[in-house]
């Protein structure tokens, strides 16, 4: 088993080894390659305007994480739907693992043993990621505030971007919270 561990390790060594070669070859200005291999980070650095470009591209391609905790998922569902079409807008299909995310939706109440397990997706989210926190239970334990199992409000356990009041909010509410998160991310967005 433990060799076998070993063995997966050495494989991603040797991976990230390749990668770092072919990143500086094709950095090199004497090869002529058909292809370039680089990391974000090192081409916005090159390029100049790259900065502007990713951060416009960040802004325009928000990945929502597919997760939902109590009955304001249900309106994740329709906002997800034809009838918003919030994909006209840049706010993607909702992805099933936290590494293809940038935008934590929190809808519904936190449990307290619900804790670890939120922060652990946030955490596994890429960089920089942003949170709403869609709905009263969301935001402060709505009518749970005073349970003694309810968090009273995301925002003590991860730092909130937005948030949408409501028991629940409209999915129409949700497009503006993330119209709100572009316009803090860069810019005034157009309606
Ligand atoms: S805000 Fe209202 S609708 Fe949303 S999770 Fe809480 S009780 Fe349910």
């Amino acid at each position: 088993m433990d060799r076998n561990i070993d063995r997966k390790s050495q494989e991603f060594l040797n991976a990230k080894q390749e990668m770092d070669k072919l990143v500086m070859d094709s950095l090199k200005s004497e090869n002529k390659p058909n292809a370039m291999f680089a990391k974000l980070s090192d081409l916005v650095k090159a390029i100049p305007v790259s900065s502007k470009l990713v951060k416009w591209s960040r802004r325009n391609s928000l990945w929502p994480l597919q997760f939902g905790l109590a009955c304001c998922a249900i309106e994740l569902m329709d906002f997800g739907a034809a009838r918003i079409d919030a994909e006209r807008k840049g706010y993607l299909l909702f992805r099933a693992t936290p590494r293809q995310c940038d935008v934590m939706l929190v809808a519904g109440w936190v449990t307290k043993s619900m804790v670890p397990e939120v922060k652990r997706l946030y955490e596994q989210m890429t960089e920089p990621r942003h949170v709403i926190a869609f709905g009263e239970c969301a935001t402060c334990g709505g009518p749970w505030w005073e349970s003694y199992n309810i968090v009273r409000g995301i925002d003590q356990v991860l730092p909130v971007d937005v948030y949408v009041a409501g028991c629940p909010p409209r999915p129409e509410n949700l497009f503006a919270a993330l119209m709100k998160l572009q316009d803090k991310l860069g810019g005034k967005i157009e309606v």
